[in-house]
């Protein structure tokens, strides 16, 4: 049985973060390690969205950045100035290929495309079965997706489903240096939805229509939806849709095992969605980041958890309240933007807030409703404790 020092399960955003982030301490400390994933990656198949006060090791794959963002909805219509923070855009194609290069011609680190059957741990070593074949490892790391009962009495789960349209138009519609972070002027029937813009140039840009509910839409809801907010918000009327992309991804307060034993789950298999706003990107780089310095300062991996629990709450509440319908998500974001400025919001969204903070957020906020939900979260967590 061919044994690695380590194993990275699915060589996604979280596995190929991890992988790339390795490569130094592998090097140095003459390590192994076996990266497997059962796709090749050579499709667009996603775009990545996150805000950074730094540039980090995937900076040169950034497509676009801006300074600026907006903010609109019924009640608010507002320029943010996210200073320190840039919101940065990455390409899931380019995200693979900039990878693909540096995880290039490493001996140290072989790569094998094959599906992965079983992973468990025995003794003191972790196994992982590839297409029938055996290989062991001191540490697993694993992004494929863990099989979880849901438990609805206990906890909530929603879903942010999204289609976006890279579309050209015929004018200069866009300001390239400002990008829509949310704008609710879409229709909040069927759930909290908005929809945001990156524009990449003057006529160009990647118009995305996002909802927060517990079923996805049929197809034809999401595309009538984008039409009418292209016409209508936009004022555009002649257009060419040269991509389109769909997701969904799950925000839920069902907590995640983050390791078993010989096994670290990494990025969405390791609860690095955040479970109110299914921003994951930012997550995955800490949670990596992390792995990798504790690697070098102690030989092992195993991590205390890296931001406090009380954002869990957090974000329970914030799904109890998009459940409820006591208050929507709309009165919700555009009172948040109104009355804080947006680095203290996105700093608390990243889950690096001091509590100083996050009572001065919740104290602009709508406080019976927060309170109250709060509350009941509080009640929940401690009788599923
Ligand atoms: C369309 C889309 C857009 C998103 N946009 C954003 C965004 O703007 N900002 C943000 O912060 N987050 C975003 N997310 C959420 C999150 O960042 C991504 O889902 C991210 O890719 C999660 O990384 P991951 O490594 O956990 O999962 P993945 O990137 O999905 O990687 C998992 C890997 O495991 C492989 N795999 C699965 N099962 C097996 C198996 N049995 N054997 C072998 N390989 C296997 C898959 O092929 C895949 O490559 C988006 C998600 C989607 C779906």
């Amino acid at each position: 049985m061919e044994h690695f020092d380590y194993i990275i399960a699915g060589g996604g955003c979280a596995g190929r973060s991890l992988a790339v982030r390795i490569l130094p301490y592998i090097q140095a400390s003459n390590k192994r390690v076996l990266l497997v994933d059962y796709e090749e990656k050579k499709s667009n198949d996603r775009t990545w969205c996150f805000w950074e006060e730094h540039p980090d090791v995937f900076e040169p794959a950034v497509y676009r950045k801006w300074d600026r963002l907006s903010f609109a909805s019924k009640f608010l219509h507002q320029e943010l100035d996210i200073k320190p923070y840039q919101y940065k855009m990455i390409r899931g194609l380019d995200f693979y290929a900039h990878t693909d290069q540096l995880l290039a011609d490493q001996p140290q680190l072989i790569r094998l495309q094959g599906k992965v059957e079983k992973q468990y741990t025995e003794k003191d070593q972790a196994y992982v079965v590839i297409d029938g074949k055996t290989f062991s490892a001191d540490y697993v790391f694993s992004s494929i997706p863990q099989v979880q009962e849901k438990k609805p009495d206990r906890y909530q789960y929603f879903l942010q489903h999204f289609e976006g349209w890279l579309i050209e138009t015929e004018g200069n519609t866009f300001d390239q240096e400002c990008a829509t972070l949310m704008d609710f002027n879409t229709s909040q029937q069927a759930g909290t939805s908005f929809v945001y813009v990156l524009p990449l140039s003057s006529n160009r840009a990647l118009v995305e229509y996002t909802i927060f509910s517990k079923q996805e839409l049929a197809p034809e809801d999401y595309s009538a939806a984008l039409q009418q907010y292209i016409q209508e918000q936009l004022k555009c009327m002649q257009y060419t849709i040269i991509e389109k992309e769909h997701g969904v991804i799950p925000m839920t307060d069902h907590p995640i095992k983050r390791q078993q034993e010989r096994i670290i789950y990494l990025g969405t298999a390791g609860g690095f969605t955040k479970g109110s706003t299914g921003y994951t990107f930012r997550f995955i780089q800490k949670h990596t980041a992390a792995i990798v310095k504790q690697l070098m300062e102690s030989g092992h991996p195993n991590l205390p958890a890296i931001s406090s629990p009380r954002f869990a709450l957090y974000d329970a509440t914030l799904l109890h309240l998009l459940d409820s319908e006591r208050i929507s998500g709309e009165e919700i974001f555009s009172r948040m933007f109104e009355k804080n400025s947006a680095r203290k919001i996105l700093k608390f969204l990243d889950n690096e807030s001091t509590l100083l903070e996050e009572v001065q957020i919740f104290s602009t906020l709508q406080k019976t409703e927060f309170a109250m939900a709060l509350l009941n979260r509080t009640i929940k967590i401690m009788s599923n404790s």
